[in-house]
């Protein structure tokens, strides 16, 4: 049996990080799942309650805090955004991969709470290009934007915390990378306890 791992994964907003762990779990197979998170920013038009997002009322976020429900959480912009921690052990217990798509803030608790996570950072190819992503995908208003630009500029000066860092110009090389940091980390000598016992489990 495997052991469970955590990766972190933060970008800044229009960095393409979404895209590039959706399809990292996709080949990655049933072993993969990414974390759902709770927040309280509003619905965007294709998103759904429950697969992409738990969308909740701020009061009902302030609780599920006061229980002790969540694993971190951040506030960004003007929204909470949190990680329900049961699905985490869950899934952490069973051997699968846990990804946490969440920003700096959040990176950093995790960090201090579970040093053995991997933390993976995703970086536009050049700010010109993340502005560029941002627009296209037109979902906010010209404020919510430079607000987004702003909070882009400050969490890319915390990219220096992550383990590895991914720059998103290639799609494709992207999710390879990416991939191949959580495939590496599988035969990691941290693991080997692991590892011998399976290789040794047939004999
Ligand atoms: P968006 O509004 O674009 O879906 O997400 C805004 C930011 O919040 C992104 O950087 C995303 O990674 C981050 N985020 C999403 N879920 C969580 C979470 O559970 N915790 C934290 N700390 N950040 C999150």
């Amino acid at each position: 049996m495997n052991k469970g791992q955590l990766i972190v994964v933060s970008g800044p907003s229009g960095s393409g990080k979404d895209t590039v762990i959706s399809k990292a779990i996709e080949r990655l197979g049933e072993k993969a799942f990414l974390s759902v998170s709770m927040t309280t920013r509003r619905k965007r038009g294709s998103e759904t309650d429950g697969v992409d997002y738990y969308f909740v009322s701020e009061k009902e976020f302030l609780e599920h805090i006061e229980n002790g429900d969540m694993l971190e959480y951040a506030k960004y912009g003007s929204n909470y955004y949190g990680t329900p921690a049961q699905p985490i052990k869950d899934r952490i217990g069973n051997g699968e991969i846990v990804f946490l798509n969440i920003e700096v803030q959040g990176g950093a608790s995790v960090r201090k709470l579970i040093p053995e996570a991997v933390k993976v950072f995703i970086l536009p190819p050049s700010v010109r290009e993340l502005e560029r992503r941002l627009r296209k995908r037109a979902t906010e208003d010209e404020e919510a934007i430079q607000k987004r630009l702003k909070i882009a500029e400050d969490e890319m000066e915390r990219a220096v915390e992550y383990d590895y860092i991914v720059i998103n110009d290639d799609l494709d090389d992207a999710v390879d990378a990416l991939i191949s940091i959580v495939k590496g980390q599988t035969s990691k000598n941290d693991n080997i306890n692991e590892i011998i016992r399976e290789v040794f489990s047939h004999v």
